[in-house]
This record gives C-alpha cells, sequence and structure tokens, in this order.
C-alpha cells in the first residue's frame, strides 16, 4: 500500500534526491568507492560542498557578505552558538513555542534575555503581535515556523536591530529577503535533507565582535562561525569532517527545489496545499483548526476532533492508518493531530488526506 508521509521531522523527501544518493552510497563520482567512504578532501567531494553552497545562494539569493555554513548538532546547538557569537550585553527573544524557549534559555547564560512577548498563554496558538524591540539589544530572535504548534510568521519583518530567526522548518519553503536577517539557521531534516546537518546563512561583518563577555571569551573553536567560514575555496565548511551524507542528500534535495522552478514556485505548491487541507478543516464537521486562522502555517497543519466528537480520536488515527497516512499524531504538548506538509509532500498526498477526513465523516457523521 502507498504510505504516505506526514512526519513532523525527519520527514518525507524529495524521490530523486533519495534514489540518487542510493546510487553515490554505492558509487561517488565514478570513482568506485561509496559516498561514505571517500575522503572528504577528494577533489569530487569539495565540488559539492561548493555546489551545495551555490544553490544556496542561487534558491534564497544570498547576497556575498553572507557566510553560508554547514555544521553539526541541530538547530538546538545553535540555540547556544548563536548567543556564544552574537551576545555581548543583552538580547530579545520572541517566544512563539518550545522551541523559541529552549533558544532563549541557552542565552542566559551568556548575558541579559529579554522576552518580549510570548504566546503561551494561549499554548503557541498564535503569533504575538504588538510588543517592542528594545534598540539596545544586540539581536531579535525568531522562530518563523513554530512546528508543533502548525503557527508561521509568513513575511520578513522590519527589525531595527540585527534580526536571528530559526528557520527550521520553513526555510526553502518561500522567498526570503536574507538582507533583512543578520543571521538564518536551522537542522536540514524538515525541508532540506536528512537529520545530521544544520545550515547557518549569517553576514560576515558581525562576526567577531565580542569584546566585553565574561563567559566563554574568547568562544571555543569550533563554536566560533568564523572557523567555519571558507577562506578558501576548497574549504568550505571544512574545518573538520564535515557531514558527508546529510549535505549530499541536501544537495540532492537542492537540486530537485531548483529543477521544481526554485522558492517562489515552491511557495505557490505549498500554499496550494495548505489551502487544500485548511479549507477541508473548516468545512468538515468533525474537525477544528488550533492555530489562529491569520497566523496558520504551510508547513504543519494542526487540528483536533471538534468537542462533539472527542471520543473519535482514537477511531480516526485507525481509520487514516488503514489508509496508509504515516505521522498525523499531533505533539504530545497540543495532541489530535498534525499533518506536515514539507516541500515533498505533494498536492496528491494531502488529497488523499481530505479525501481520508471526508469518507470518516460520511461513515461516523
Ligand atoms: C525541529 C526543530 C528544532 C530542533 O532541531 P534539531 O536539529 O533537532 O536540534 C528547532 N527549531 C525548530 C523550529 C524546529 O522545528
Amino acid at each position: 500500500m502507498k504510505k504516505y508521509n506526514f512526519n513532523a521531522g525527519p520527514c518525507v523527501l524529495p524521490k530523486e534526491a533519495i534514489e540518487s544518493t542510493i546510487e553515490a552510497i554505492r558509487d561517488f563520482d565514478g570513482t568506485g568507492i561509496g559516498l561514505l567512504e571517500i575522503s572528504h578532501r577528494t577533489p569530487g567531494w569539495e565540488r559539492v560542498m561548493k555546489e551545495t553552497r551555490d544553490l544556496w545562494r542561487e534558491l534564497l539569493n544570498i547576497p556575498e557578505e553572507y557566510e553560508i555554513l554547514f555544521l553539526g548538532g541541530g538547530a538546538s546547538t545553535q540555540f547556544f552558538h548563536v548567543p556564544a557569537n552574537m551576545l555581548n550585553k543583552k538580547a530579545a527573544y520572541l517566544q512563539t513555542g518550545v522551541w523559541a524557549k529552549k533558544a532563549a534559555k541557552e542565552a542566559k547564560n551568556f548575558g541579559e534575555t529579554v522576552v518580549v512577548a510570548s504566546s503561551e498563554d494561549k499554548n503557541y496558538t498564535y503569533i504575538p503581535k504588538n510588543y517592542t524591540i528594545p534598540t539596545d539589544a544586540d539581536y531579535f530572535h525568531i522562530t518563523t515556523n513554530n512546528t508543533i504548534y502548525g503557527t508561521e510568521i509568513k513575511y520578513d519583518m522590519d527589525c531595527p536591530i540585527n534580526l536571528i530567526a530559526d528557520m527550521s522548518s520553513d526555510i526553502m519553503s518561500r522567498p526570503v529577503d536574507v538582507k533583512k536577517y543578520a543571521m538564518i539557521y536551522g537542522g536540514a531534516q524538515k525541508n532540506v535533507g536528512p537529520a545530521g546537518v544544520t545550515f547557518v546563512i549569517v553576514r560576515k561583518d558581525l562576526l567577531g565582535k565580542i569584546t566585553d563577555r565574561q563567559y566563554m571569551n574568547p568562544i571555543p573553536t569550533m563554536v566560533d562561525y568564523r572557523t567555519h567560514a571558507a577562506e578558501e575555496e576548497r574549504n568550505i565548511s571544512m574545518f573538520n569532517t564535515p557531514p558527508v551524507f546529510a549535505i549530499f542528500v541536501m544537495h540532492e534535495t537542492l537540486k530537485w527545489v531548483k529543477k521544481m522552478g526554485g522558492v517562489e514556485a515552491m511557495n505557490k505548491i505549498n500554499t496550494k496545499k495548505a489551502e487544500t487541507l485548511y479549507n477541508e478543516i473548516d468545512r468538515n464537521s468533525m474537525f477544528v483548526g488550533t492555530a489562529e486562522k491569520e497566523d496558520r502555517s504551510i508547513m504543519n497543519v494542526c487540528f483536533v476532533m471538534a468537542d462533539k466528537y472527542k471520543d473519535k480520536e482514537a477511531a480516526f488515527m485507525d481509520f487514516a492508518k488503514e489508509r496508509g497516512m504515516v505521522g498525523i499524531k499531533g505533539h504530545r504538548s497540543v495532541g489530535g493531530f498534525r499533518a506536515s506538509i514539507y516541500n515533498a509532500c505533494s498536492q496528491e498526498d494531502v488529497e488523499a488526506l481530505v479525501k481520508c477526513m471526508q469518507d470518516f465523516e460520511a461513515a461516523n457523521k
């Protein structure tokens, strides 16, 4: 039976990227040696690193004054790398979910940390709107897509200070005006690859500015972004052994994004998928969406059974499972259901879920 993969991360990847990776694991670049066994200093690999970086630059139109780094440790490691590199005295955070909260917690070790607004009062079902960003802070940190709650900041905000964004779960889903950000980072495993590689896009002139801080000054070598910045073409994010496998899959995934027409095209496709699913949630009397309508994410769609049908939750789960739906259980902190409809999830996949919801309604109402 065909499976429809709505996992939140790691998650569905383009078929083509998987196929070409399988081939490379057998024989990388015609060398007769597999991807997992080559040296990361072979010229073929240096080319993959360069192409991957150039694909990022091209797809997101990243200006030359930004470094593009591929690191280990996941987005969670960036929660402390960000303040280690950027926080001299004070940082400001927007608390739109537990990932954002975890990020702010790490900053507290480095200096004064202000949470300017939080939507914790309503279990993060909306994005706070009216708040003041302190202009004396070193940066303002946001989480553009809140994977667990299905809310999203779908535009590039104007910010009076350096804006830093965790874009783990909506990167490459829409065009981004990179110039509005001091830094963008995220784990690859939601839209651009498998787990194991973390992308960091950072404006070069912001690095090396930690002067008067007591803690972690100087910055440990591996934590300092300057360590990973490429001084020469053959040294892109290769201070130490890069996560070769994860970067290769990311390379193949980005090639697919480019082939699909780039981020503008992805955004059109994603918007249509999200509309299709939200329309059904709003129409179907058995389900209700949990996120505030204007803040609904186009990547993670969260919904629960309507009050009248609360006792049908397990039944719908089984019904969906029988039809090949995978990964639609909501995060334990929210309950209900969550369909993650990342780039590699197709309109047909979404329509299969919609059909499943319609059939369940017809059978149970
Ligand atoms: C998944 C996720 C994280 C955590 O990423 P790891 O790579 O597992 O550390 C952080 N932020 C957001 C928004 C996420 O969706």
